[in-house]
């Protein structure tokens, strides 16, 4: 679908895989005006293939978009182009099992010129791709890197949108990370340097005692980090389940701390492709530790059983959080 003054959003269409042509002075190659999000679509069990929330994706494209000074793509073009796209690549949605198809919505601006400023042409695309497990590990534990050095967001920067210019600042830390041995960055805030926020695509989670009446606890939403669905979602879930659920900041401190102390029990990571993946270790600078036993806790497997059973089709959704992107 393409944007302009003139027309708006028009020119909707379906088209084989292929490359694009884009102008050398396409503003996007040069001042960055790209965002995205990332779906994936579930084979259910009467043969249907749906989605997990997919009009929050398309309330977060918007937002996105208006932090980038870029046309909002209404929600039904959005919904629509997920559809469309089922409709002929449905045959890639894997059966019942781990895998599935994900969905990546784009925009770019296109318009041809060299002077800084909101671009006046944009096209938005959705490509499809078959998904297995996010980590090679599948959902064995992950190694983290606490990162002083880099900081991914900043107060009144762009860390709440999904854009793509978040992404490639933040591989010189991945890159240091890896060297490290570890396999994730952990952002903290840019100001203190101390305040746990995300990681580089999914969201975290702390579980503060064991069994039923386990605290799960998420740093709270600053503007600097990405509001996750499955984030959203979890804390409704673990409400759900019966524990008592806190969005408030916690520091790198508290996390070494109170793992040490026993009280903090489990760490998780979540997001649309990874899921729920445990946080084993942790390492930075001068110092690491393991969280509990390094292994996968019980919160985090129950939390993880339950999502994934709502998301195949195989519990009830009474938040009425599945979206069928295929007719009956
Ligand atoms: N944080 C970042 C930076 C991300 O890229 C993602 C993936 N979209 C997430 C968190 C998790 O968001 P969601 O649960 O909506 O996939």
């Amino acid at each position: 679908v393409r944007h302009d003054r003139s027309q708006g959003w028009h020119d909707a269409k379906v088209e084989p895989y292929r490359p694009l042509t884009l102008d050398p002075a396409a503003m996007v190659l040069h001042y960055g005006q790209a965002i995205f999000e990332g779906l994936k679509a579930y084979r259910q069990p009467d043969g249907t293939i749906a989605s997990f929330r997919p009009e929050a994706n398309a309330e977060r494209f918007r937002r996105s978009a208006r932090r980038m000074a870029m046309p909002e793509l209404p929600d039904e073009l959005f919904l629509g182009s997920l559809r469309e796209i089922v409709a002929v690549d449905g045959r890639w949605v894997p059966e019942q099992d781990e895998e599935s198809l994900y969905l990546r919505p784009f925009m770019i601006s296109t318009e041809v010129g060299l002077g800084v400023r909101p671009a006046a042409e944009y096209l938005y695309l959705v490509i499809a791709s078959p998904a297995g497990s996010y980590f090679e590990s599948g959902i064995k534990p992950v190694s983290v890197w606490l990162s002083t050095e880099y900081v991914r967001a900043a107060p009144g920067g762009t860390g709440a949108a999904k854009f793509a210019g978040n992404y490639a600042a933040s591989l010189v830390a991945q890159a240091q990370a890896a060297e490290q041995g570890c396999d994730q960055v952990v952002w903290l805030d840019a100001v203190e340097r101390r305040w746990v926020e995300e990681m580089g695509g999914m969201n975290l989670f702390f579980v503060f005692g064991s069994g039923p009446e386990a605290r799960v606890v998420t740093p709270e939403l600053t503007g600097s980090l990405l509001a996750g669905i499955t984030r959203d979602s979890l804390l409704s879930l673990a409400a759900s389940l019966g524990h008592p659920v806190e969005e408030r900041r916690i520091s790198t401190e508290e996390w070494e701390k109170k793992v040490e102390s026993g009280e903090l029990t489990e760490v998780f990571a979540c997001g649309t492709a990874a899921v729920i993946t445990p946080v084993g270790s942790v390492k930075y600078a001068g110092g690491g530790f393991t969280v509990g036993d390094g292994g996968t806790g019980e919160v985090t497997a129950r939390l993880r059983s339950a999502l994934t059973a709502i998301q195949r089709g195989t519990a009830p959704d009474p938040h009425g959080w599945m979206v069928p992107l295929t007719p009956k």
